[in-house]
Protein backbone atom coordinates (compact mmCIF):
# COMPACT_ATOMS: atom_id res chain seq x y z
CA UNK A 1 0.00 0.00 0.00
CA UNK A 2 1.15 3.69 -0.84
CA UNK A 3 2.71 5.33 2.06
CA UNK A 4 -0.12 8.69 2.12
CA UNK A 5 -3.19 5.97 1.29
CA UNK A 6 -1.87 4.30 4.41
CA UNK A 7 -1.00 7.16 6.58
CA UNK A 8 -5.10 8.05 5.30
CA UNK A 9 -6.22 4.82 6.52
CA UNK A 10 -4.00 4.96 10.24
CA UNK A 11 -5.73 8.79 10.46
CA UNK A 12 -9.69 7.29 10.00
CA UNK A 13 -8.65 4.52 12.72
CA UNK A 14 -7.26 6.95 14.85
CA UNK A 15 -11.00 9.60 14.33
CA UNK A 16 -13.26 6.40 14.43
CA UNK A 17 -11.33 4.82 17.76
CA UNK A 18 -8.60 6.47 19.32
CA UNK A 19 -9.39 7.19 23.01
CA UNK A 20 -7.89 11.00 23.17
CA UNK A 21 -9.02 12.21 19.85
CA UNK A 22 -11.32 14.97 19.97
CA UNK A 23 -10.75 15.46 23.45
CA UNK A 24 -9.46 18.88 23.03
CA UNK A 25 -6.97 18.60 25.92
CA UNK A 26 -3.22 17.62 24.31
CA UNK A 27 -1.66 19.03 27.84
CA UNK A 28 -0.56 15.76 28.45
CA UNK A 29 0.36 14.26 24.96
CA UNK A 30 2.59 17.52 24.27
CA UNK A 31 5.20 17.61 27.23
CA UNK A 32 7.84 15.52 28.33
CA UNK A 33 7.23 16.90 31.79
CA UNK A 34 6.91 12.85 33.34
CA UNK A 35 3.87 13.14 35.40
CA UNK A 36 2.11 14.34 32.01
CA UNK A 37 3.65 12.08 29.82
CA UNK A 38 2.54 9.27 32.87
CA UNK A 39 -1.28 10.31 32.73
CA UNK A 40 -1.03 10.28 28.93
CA UNK A 41 0.48 7.34 28.69
CA UNK A 42 -2.17 6.09 31.11
CA UNK A 43 -4.79 7.11 28.77
CA UNK A 44 -2.86 5.01 25.88
CA UNK A 45 -3.53 2.50 27.90
CA UNK A 46 -6.96 2.43 27.90
CA UNK A 47 -7.32 2.48 23.28
CA UNK A 48 -8.01 -0.33 21.90
CA UNK A 49 -5.32 -1.94 20.60
CA UNK A 50 -6.31 -1.63 17.01
CA UNK A 51 -5.69 2.33 18.02
CA UNK A 52 -2.77 1.79 19.43
CA UNK A 53 -0.88 0.62 16.54
CA UNK A 54 -1.89 2.86 14.19
CA UNK A 55 -1.53 6.13 16.15
CA UNK A 56 2.14 4.80 17.03
CA UNK A 57 2.99 3.66 13.21
CA UNK A 58 1.25 7.46 12.31
CA UNK A 59 4.31 8.91 14.57
CA UNK A 60 6.84 6.36 13.31
CA UNK A 61 5.59 6.86 9.36
CA UNK A 62 5.46 10.71 9.84
CA UNK A 63 8.54 10.73 11.62
CA UNK A 64 6.94 12.64 14.55
CA UNK A 65 9.37 14.20 16.57
CA UNK A 66 6.98 15.39 19.37
CA UNK A 67 4.10 14.26 21.67
CA UNK A 68 2.80 11.06 23.19
CA UNK A 69 1.68 8.42 20.42
CA UNK A 70 0.50 4.87 20.98
CA UNK A 71 1.80 5.28 24.75
CA UNK A 72 5.64 6.05 23.27
CA UNK A 73 7.10 9.36 24.04
CA UNK A 74 8.63 11.29 21.27
CA UNK A 75 11.02 13.87 22.29
CA UNK A 76 13.32 16.01 19.74
CA UNK A 77 13.20 13.02 17.68
CA UNK A 78 14.24 10.40 20.06
CA UNK A 79 11.38 7.59 21.16
CA UNK A 80 11.15 6.64 24.69
CA UNK A 81 9.27 4.19 26.68
CA UNK A 82 8.58 5.94 29.38
CA UNK A 83 10.37 9.49 31.04
CA UNK A 84 12.12 9.00 34.48
CA UNK A 85 11.17 11.35 37.25
CA UNK A 86 13.77 13.87 38.25
CA UNK A 87 16.38 12.12 40.99
CA UNK A 88 17.68 8.79 41.27
CA UNK A 89 15.71 6.14 39.19
CA UNK A 90 13.72 3.60 41.71
CA UNK A 91 15.72 1.12 42.15
CA UNK A 92 12.74 -1.45 40.80
CA UNK A 93 12.94 1.09 37.83
CA UNK A 94 16.78 1.39 37.01
CA UNK A 95 16.91 -1.67 34.68
CA UNK A 96 13.78 -0.42 32.37
CA UNK A 97 14.82 0.49 29.08
CA UNK A 98 14.41 4.34 28.56
CA UNK A 99 15.31 4.84 25.09
CA UNK A 100 13.11 3.11 22.51
CA UNK A 101 14.62 2.21 18.53
CA UNK A 102 12.39 2.58 15.82
CA UNK A 103 13.38 -1.02 14.51
CA UNK A 104 12.19 -2.02 18.18
CA UNK A 105 8.41 -0.18 17.55
CA UNK A 106 8.16 -1.23 14.28
CA UNK A 107 8.18 -4.40 15.50
CA UNK A 108 6.12 -3.78 18.23
CA UNK A 109 3.87 -2.51 15.35
CA UNK A 110 4.33 -5.81 13.97
CA UNK A 111 3.27 -7.14 17.20
CA UNK A 112 0.48 -5.10 17.87
CA UNK A 113 -0.83 -5.67 14.56
CA UNK A 114 -0.79 -8.95 12.89
CA UNK A 115 -3.29 -7.89 10.05
CA UNK A 116 -1.25 -5.39 9.03
CA UNK A 117 1.14 -7.82 7.36
CA UNK A 118 -1.52 -8.97 5.29
CA UNK A 119 -2.68 -5.62 4.31
S1 LIG B 1 -2.84 5.49 21.60
FE1 LIG B 1 -2.82 7.29 22.94
S2 LIG B 1 -2.28 9.02 21.64
FE2 LIG B 1 -2.94 7.34 20.31
S3 LIG B 1 -5.12 7.65 19.94
FE3 LIG B 1 -4.94 6.28 21.70
S4 LIG B 1 -4.98 7.61 23.50
FE4 LIG B 1 -4.54 8.91 21.72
Amino acid sequence: MELNTRIDVLREILERSGVCYGSGDTSSFFTNESEAVRVAQLICGTCPVEARAACLEYALSTNMEYGVWGGILFWDGQAFYRKRPPGRPRADEASLPVEASKEDLWALVEELSPMRKTA
